[in-house]
Order: structure tokens, then C-alpha cells, then sequence
């Protein structure tokens, strides 16, 4: 049964996966939440910040293992607003950064519903952090691209595609998301674009995760580093001089 309470959603993000990098408005969220819909790249340690009784709803892994597509989440979450519930939709690292926050967003805005969106440490920065570097440098990088390595346009011609021309030219650090996969494609695109096969590289394995790994390579040896290394999902992969 409804009841008249106002209800909300709180878009949320977890930061990398060390509960000691959720924000303190993050933890309040969810000491307020009803319901709480995550992804599956969250600790059960941050999923225990949720208020007691709290309702807690994995959507598992995307692609994969997704339970629910997109339009089946954004309409649980109206619904369950619209019965007063305090709605936690947890979101890996930064909700703004490759987090799909705009369908999310403008499905709740369509549906009037009250809705908040609290930023998280990206993945991006806490893996530099443990790797011990520094995304920018001013002698050598005074500009970062997040890019992401899910090539969605390879299947869904209407999405546009990268241009890995202007990457490999690029004066700065690129960052790569969802890379591990395609590491095949993009590395090689960036050698085809002109990119020296010395650029220095580091990927990032489940960082600031108790078994997060490190590896330090080139773009011409990254394909076979990264399968003799075993480095599997989810990992962020840093290129570049800093
Ligand atoms: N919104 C997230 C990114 C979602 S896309 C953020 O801001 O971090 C999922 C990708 O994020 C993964 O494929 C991986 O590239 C990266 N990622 C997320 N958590 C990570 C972690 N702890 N260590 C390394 N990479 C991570």
C-alpha cells in the first residue's frame, strides 16, 4: 500500500569500491533509504550502510548478467517514489562518469518525481592514487580524456564513433574505462593513429580493493601484457607520460 509521504530518489555514487571513499552525504543517503537499487561493482561493506530494514536490490552485472534493463529499473524507481519510499540508486564510482545518469535522470524528470544526484570518486582518480601518479602534470599533461572502452558504436551504428586519430595526437592523459576487453582494438587504433609504441601505460585492476594489481607497460606490449597478467574487468587503464 501507498502511503502519503513524499518520496525521492537519490542517485548515488559509491566511489571505486573502499567504503573510506564514499562521501559523507553518500553514507547519509543510504542511513536514510528505503530501497536501495545497486550495481554490481558494490562492496557488501558499503551495501551495510544502508538503514536497517532497508530493501536492498542488485541489478547485477551489465551486459552479462543484467537483471532488469534500463527502462525496468527507471520504473521501479518511479514507482516505489511514488509510494513515498526514499529510493538509493547506487551507482559505481561517479554517477557522472559513464554511469548511463541522463536515462536515468530524464526518465524521473518525465515522471515528475523529486530526484538528487550525489557525485562519487571516479575510478579514474583512485586508481592513479594507488598506482602513484597524477592524472595531470603541468609540464607534460594539462588535459585528461575519459574514454570509454565499451565501443558501443561498433554495434548500434547510430551512436557515434571515437576518433582515435585525434587520441593518439593527444596532448595529455587518456584514460581508459571498460577497457580490458577491447584492449585489441583501441590499442591498435592508437598505433594506427601515430601513437609512439613506447607510450608508457598502467593498468589498474580493482583499485583500492584488497586484491587490486598494478601493471606497468607500453602501448605495443599492452594486448599481451594484460593477457599473460591475467587482468580481468573491472580495470582502469592510465596512458600517457605523468
Ligand atoms: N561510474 C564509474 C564507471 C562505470 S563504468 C566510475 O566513475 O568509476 C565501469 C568501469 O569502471 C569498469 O569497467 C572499470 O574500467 C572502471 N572501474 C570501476 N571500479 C573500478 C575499480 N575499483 N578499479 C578499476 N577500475 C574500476
Amino acid at each position: 500500500m501507498c502511503n502519503l509521504k513524499k518520496g525521492k530518489v537519490y542517485i548515488v555514487g559509491a566511489g571505486p569500491g573502499d567504503p573510506d571513499l564514499l562521501t559523507v552525504k553518500a553514507l547519509r543517503c543510504l542511513s536514510l533509504a528505503d530501497l536501495v537499487f545497486y550495481d554490481y561493482l558494490i562492496d557488501d561493506r558499503i551495501l551495510s550502510f544502508a538503514r536497517v530494514g532497508a530493501e536492498l536490490f542488485s541489478l547485477g552485472e551489465p551486459y552479462t548478467g543484467r537483471k532488469l534493463k534500463q527502462v525496468e529499473v527507471n520504473e521501479r524507481m518511479i514507482i516505489a517514489a511514488r509510494c513515498g519510499r526514499i529510493v538509493v540508486r547506487l551507482k559505481g564510482g561517479d554517477p557522472h562518469i559513464f554511469g548511463r545518469l541522463n536515462e536515468e535522470t530524464n526518465a524521473l524528470a518525465e515522471a515528475s518525481i523529486q530526484y538528487e544526484v550525489v557525485p562519487g570518486i571516479t575510478s579514474a582518480s583512485a586508481a592513479a592514487q594507488v598506482a602513484g601518479i597524477s592524472l595531470t602534470d603541468r609540464r607534460n599533461a594539462s588535459a585528461v580524456a575519459l574514454i570509454t572502452g565499451h565501443l558501443s558504436y561498433e554495434h548500434d551504428p547510430t551512436l557515434p564513433a571515437l576518433d582515435f586519430k585525434s587520441f593518439a595526437s593527444f596532448r595529455g592523459t587518456l584514460v581508459f574505462y571498460m577497457g580490458v576487453v577491447t584492449v585489441k582494438h583501441w590499442s591498435g587504433a592508437l598505433l594506427d593513429g601515430g601513437m609512439p609504441p613506447d607510450t608508457p601505460i598502467m593498468v589498474i585492476q580493482n583499485a583500492t580493493f584488497p586484491n587490486q594489481k598494478i601493471i606497468k607497460t607500453t602501448l605495443i606490449n599492452i594486448e599481451q601484457n594484460i593477457k599473460e597478467e591475467n587482468i580481468k574487468s573491472p580495470a582502469i587503464v592510465i596512458v600517457g607520460k605523468v
